[in-house]
């Protein structure tokens, strides 16, 4: 008999998740088979559920598996596969993060050292759970781990609430700063401070930058933002008016503006004034808004006279992920990193929880399969 396991799976948006029981593969040469631990409910998952991030547009196949922040304990290795990424041992029974997409490596993008461009990108979430491997996203028992993953052996004693975060929201801004080459003493505005936002808070002082300021309208989340690291907050309910805010931004970094600004929210809307809320040569870090079909209009000019920059980031560079491990290894006694995730529900009440999300009622949900 077949071992089962069970996953939800997604038929498109607007439609209640199916639990099914599917077969559990063995892994290919060089792949990896992880039971997992937590799986988060990030913003492109919700997007995804609410249809206005189409996996169709990235070869997406339904019905899929969504799910990819994610961690887990190795339930078997693929032949061939026995280091991790650093070199570390690898055997069943380990606690491992590990990148949800996979570049080819020898496309031309792979070539050009961003993998996270590759031509032939393989991804979770986008695969038919219908199809072997099956486990193709991380709400399920089981997530398959393709060859040529990113995987790290997650230090001894950092639970798996606190790395699930790693390998999609944490490298996420960390790859955003990298690009925009936030520097020592520099000031940084992010509008948003949910899972992503409290995270580039804290990273952002850790690359040194003297002021943060930390934009939301829930009030419980800015405090929050302050235990993470943030200088400053700004309460969009208390403060309404775009122009009040653009000119607090500037109050608080010297009359000068912030030399980066971090869009975590997913709306266009914001864009316009997170560029206003720059410096001269500031560089705008788009990462929210992956939405495709909102825009708002904003004025070019407005960057060419003022010398910024816009930059989008999708996705990262692997090595990332490991940044993102020792990140949290050297900060977990100092930072409220558990408090991230505020909600856990099990598999079986996953539209509860994406209904949550979605209002916003928790900062990170995770599914406990
Ligand atoms: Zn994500
Ligand atoms: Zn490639």
């Amino acid at each position: 008999m077949t071992e089962t396991g069970r996953v939800a799976l997604f038929r498109g948006p607007g439609q209640t998740f199916e639990i099914a029981e599917l077969p559990v593969p063995r892994p290919g040469p060089g792949a990896m088979l992880v039971r997992v631990q937590l799986a988060n409910i990030c913003g492109s998952d919700l997007h995804a559920w609410r249809g206005d991030f189409r996996l169709a547009g990235l070869g997406g196949k339904l019905p899929t598996v969504l799910g990819h922040e994610m961690t887990g304990i190795v339930a078997a290795l693929g032949e061939g596969l026995a280091r991790d990424s650093e070199g570390q041992p690898l055997r069943e029974g380990d606690h491992v993060v590990f990148t949800y997409f996979t570049g080819c490596g020898h496309c031309p993008s792979c070539l050009r050292g961003r993998r996270a461009a590759c031509d032939h990108i393989s991804m979770a979430m986008t695969d038919a759970a219908t199809e072997w491997p099956h486990f193709v996203g991380g709400y399920g028992d089981y997530f398959y781990v393709k060859p040529g993953s990113a995987i790290y052996k997650v230090p001894a004693g950092l639970p798996a609430e606190i790395v699930a975060g790693a390998n999609c929201a944490l490298s996420q801004v960390i790859a955003g700063f990298e690009r925009a080459a936030l520097g020592f003493d520099e000031t940084v505005v992010i509008q948003g401070a949910g899972g992503l936002g409290l995270y580039a808070t804290a990273v952002a002082k850790a690359f040194g930058a003297r002021v943060v300021v930390v934009i939301d309208a829930v009030a419980d989340r800015l405090a929050l933002a302050k235990r993470f690291g943030a200088d400053a907050t700004i309460d969009i309910a208390e403060t309404p008016d775009e122009k009040a805010r653009v000119a607090e931004v500037k109050r608080l970094t010297g009359g000068r503006g912030a030399d980066v600004a971090m869009e975590l929210v997913g709306r266009a809307d914001v864009v316009p004034e997170g560029i206003r809320m720059l410096a001269q040569f500031g560089r705008y870090v788009g990462i929210g808004n992956i939405n495709a079909g909102h825009s708002h209009p904003f004025d070019p000019s407005r960057l060419v006279m003022t010398n910024k920059s816009m930059l989008g980031v999708a996705l990262y560079e692997p090595d990332t992920l490991g940044k993102a491990l020792r990140f949290l290894e050297r900060n977990r006694d100092r930072l409220p990193l558990g408090e991230l995730l505020s909600a856990r529900f099990p598999l079986e009440q996953i539209d509860e929880a994406f209904a949550q999300a979605d209002r916003r009622a928790v900062v990170r949900a995770s599914l406990v399969p």
